[in-house]
């Protein structure tokens, strides 16, 4: 009987289990999680959980009747691929097929990871400690005015918490967007009651204090560092599976890793995109969701590829914030909508040679969903109809 181990309990391990049994797998599967908790769904810990909407996030599978082992609470700490057994901290398991599924860890600042005033929001743990700070109307310092700074300033400034979020950049998601895209967002800080520093880098973070270039000290009952994240591989260093540079494992289309049996899937791999002509590390929900299916046909002989028009989607200041595609900075920038003109809902659309590559929507849903299947289509746009935000999409 064949044995496929899956490590990483998250949506792509999970999901591999789950399409695995679809597609017809009636061999062993063990899912393997570090967390202690059953598999759950992470979006919502910066969101509804946080605010108290929510208890818990778990992920819709019914693993028993799946035929699943879950092994949760337990942490691989090698692979011996000669040998296809994974090392964990309770002890080897054999396999045919591992698939490696371990998401991402936040980047964190050196020296802080003890203190208690000092947060970052990966896990329902996270979750869990961060909450009380907003449930008791605490100050909130966020690192960074990136993706997880925005919903923890969101949610904390509608629990009522005083908020600033310091960013060393000159306006908000400086890292995925450019400048004339991210200064408009300025004002939803503004509107929103939380202070927005930017242009400040942060020179050091103490237990519930960010020391900014200028000298600055500001205090909180929480800092929340949301700087990034980056794949969680350390525990890979000595398994002779290809890394590449920015930590992820290297994945071809089908997301195998070129070691026999081996796959990776979700925010911990990379993988060549021949829709956009290089190789893509996404660390987006919809990743995670869909490159399970390729694992799974792979592993029953299939030659699936994993291909995606990524997509992103955000909840923040009272917008739904979209993003599908990959952009570069040589791509034409389209505006359609002016929010410094007062448009409450816009989108910017990025166009090479006339075909959309990706686009930025501010509570434009429909927009996004048109452009993404322009973007997998590779449509020819009239850039001066893609301008004009009366015109759908579709027929820009
Ligand atoms: P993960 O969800 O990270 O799961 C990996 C699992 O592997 C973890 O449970 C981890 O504990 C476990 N693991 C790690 N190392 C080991 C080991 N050595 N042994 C055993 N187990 C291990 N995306 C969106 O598109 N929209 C959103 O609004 C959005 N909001 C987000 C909000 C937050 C707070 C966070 C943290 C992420 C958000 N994301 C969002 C991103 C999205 O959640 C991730 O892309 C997705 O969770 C990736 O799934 P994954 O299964 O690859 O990794």
């Amino acid at each position: 009987e064949q044995r496929v181990v899956i490590v990483g309990a998250g949506l792509a391990g999970a999901g591999t289990a789950a399409r695995l049994r679809e597609q017809g797998f009636d061999g062993k599967i063990a899912l393997v999680g570090a967390e202690p908790h059953r598999p759950y769904d992470r979006p919502p810990l910066s969101k509804d959980l946080l605010l108290g909407k929510a208890e818990s996030a778990d992920l819709d599978f019914d693993f028993a009747a799946l035929g699943v082992d879950l092994l949760l609470g337990r942490a691989a700490t090698g692979v011996l691929t000669g040998e296809r057994v994974l090392n964990t901290d309770a002890g080897p398991l054999p396999y045919d097929h591992l698939v490696l599924a371990t998401g991402a860890e936040p980047v964190t600042l050196p020296g802080t990871g003890a203190l208690p005033g000092v947060h970052v929001l990966r896990t329902l743990a996270d979750a869990r400690r961060l909450k009380p700070v907003l449930d008791a109307r605490g100050s909130v310092v966020a690192v960074g005015a990136g993706w997880i700074g925005a919903e923890v300033a969101t949610a904390a400034r509608l629990a009522g918490c005083r908020v600033t979020v310091v960013e060393a950049a000159h306006q908000p998601l400086a890292g995925v967007l450019p400048a004339e895209v991210g200064a408009p967002m300025r004002r939803w800080y503004a509107d929103a009651g939380a202070e927005l520093r930017t242009g400040h880098p942060v020179t050091a973070v103490r237990d519930g204090e960010v020391e900014l270039a200028d000298g600055t000290v500001l205090g909180a009952d929480a800092v929340l560092v949301g700087i990034g994240s980056r794949p969680a591989t350390g525990w890979l260093r000595d398994s002779g599976i290809p890394l590449e540079p920015d930590g992820s494992v290297r994945a071809d289309a089908g997301l195998r890793t070129g070691v026999p049996g081996v796959y990776a899937v979700g925010d911990c791999a990379s993988f060549p995109s021949a829709r956009y002509g290089r190789r893509l590390l996404v660390h987006h929900w919809d990743n995670a969701l869909t490159g399970p299916s390729t694992v799974a046909a792979g592993i029953l002989g299939g030659t699936a590829a994993h291909d995606p028009v990524p997509y992103f989607w955000s909840e923040q200041f009272g917008r739904y914030v979209q993003y599908a595609g990959y952009h570069e900075p040589a791509d034409a920038l389209v505006r359609r909508g002016d929010p410094a003109g007062g448009d409450a809902a816009w989108s910017v659309c990025w166009l090479r040679e006339g075909v959309l590559r990706a686009l930025l929507t501010v509570d434009r849903p429909r927009d996004l969903a048109q452009g993404r299947r322009l973007i997998e289509r590779a449509t020819p746009l009239d850039p001066e109809r893609v301008a004009d935000p009366s015109v759908p999409l579709k027929a820009a």
